[in-house]
């Protein structure tokens, strides 16, 4: 009865914490409750070491030798830190490695398909976004091959996509997904109702694109976001087209290739918005995937353009405010790394130490 109490006690403590979060944080994730002194880490760009606390999993303060008294420290004298990833194309109800996910150095995830239930499970402590099912045309993809059994919402026409668009919205979905592919299609004014009513309700619309025309139809239908670097080199028209918008790297899950690696290049040279991502599920490196960081390195990216892939540029995209910074206001969720991820990005697949909402994973 005892142990009741105290349990209940806590979850109401713990919601009352939560609810002062961001939207997009699940009820459940436990923040680590005391006061925590990192020590002598280095950031990213700066010259010199500063001690960053952390109370109740939040960064509250980060500066040269902040008074460690009564705090539970971290010595990262010799370090580098860094902010924790965020994975802007995966499939967790695929291959549901949560603890992994964010053992490996990710604090948050965007779910580009996934049946319903998605909706109801828990994630902690990972933050997540999802689009649920992909809304698709009868027979149309993903639902004839691996997204069989809930992955795609199968419509008729701009009344039923729209429908469908708001009841994703109702379940909880964070994004809606549209295949422009091979095999049944919806029809261009279909695909323009969908990306109008997600627009109405806030929500970006990304697509799986992965051809020239491809690509070309769906920006001309408004979408927001390539979830994949087409694999087949885009023309100038398709280039200029998503200038303005969005793609994740997703370079891995095809293997690369010349092709998408010069379209990544030319997109990014174009001013698109460049999101690190990994179709995980799809591949099975939890965390953050080495290969992936080296096919970004093939394309150009800096050490600070891929730290900028997995952090700020996905909270300026997402609104997963409270991640991807070392500041004050933020999340306690950061890497401690052994080598200047400016200098040797790679060193972000493997990281010293993770900490998630100020716990150690
Ligand atoms: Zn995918």
């Amino acid at each position: 009865m005892m142990l009741a109490r105290f349990a209940l006690l806590f979850v109401v403590l713990i919601t009352a914490a939560c609810a002062m979060g961001a939207a997009v944080v699940p009820e459940e994730v436990v923040p680590h409750f005391g006061r925590l002194i990192v020590r002598g880490a280095l950031l990213a760009g700066a010259g010199s070491p500063v001690d960053v606390e952390v109370l109740d999993g939040w960064i509250v303060a980060v500066g040269p030798s902040i008074d460690p008294k009564g705090a539970e420290v971290v010595d990262a004298t010799g370090q580098w830190i860094a902010p924790a990833f965020i994975d802007s194309h995966v499939h967790m109800e695929y291959y549901p490695m949560v603890s992994e996910m964010a053992g490996g150095g990710g604090a948050a995830v965007v779910d580009h398909a996934a049946p319903v239930v998605f909706f109801e499970r828990d994630w902690a402590p990972l933050q997540v976004l999802g689009s649920g099912p992909m809304v698709t045309a009868v027979g149309g993809y993903p639902t004839q091959g691996w997204g069989a059994g809930g992955y795609g919402r199968e419509v008729v026409g701009g009344n039923e996509a729209a429908e469908a668009v708001r009841e994703l919205r109702d379940l909880g979905a964070g994004l809606i997904k549209l295949p422009v592919t091979t095999g049944s299609q919806l029809q261009d004014d279909a695909m323009e109702a969908a990306v109008a009513q997600a627009h109405a309700v806030g929500l970006k619309v990304s697509t799986h694109a992965m051809g020239n025309d491809h690509a070309q139809r769906a920006a001309d239908v408004g979408c927001d976001l390539l979830a994949h670097t087409p694999t087949s080199a885009l023309n100038d028209e398709a280039i200029e087209a998503w200038a303005g918008r969005a793609v994740i790297s997703s370079l891995r899950a095809f293997g690369g290739g010349a092709a998408a690696v010069a379209n990544l290049e030319a997109l990014r040279g174009r001013g698109a918005t460049v999101l690190y991502g990994t179709d995980f599920g799809n591949t099975r490196t939890p965390g953050i995937d080495r290969l992936e960081l080296t096919y970004l390195m093939e394309a150009g990216f800096s050490g600070a353009a891929i730290l900028e892939a997995g952090t700020a540029a996905p909270v300026a995209f997402w609104g997963f405010d409270d991640l991807g910074a070392i500041e004050p206001g933020k999340r306690a969720s950061f890497l401690l790394l052994d080598r200047d991820p400016l200098q040797d990005p790679l060193v972000l697949s493997e990281p010293a130490a993770v900490f998630i909402d100020g716990n150690r994973r």
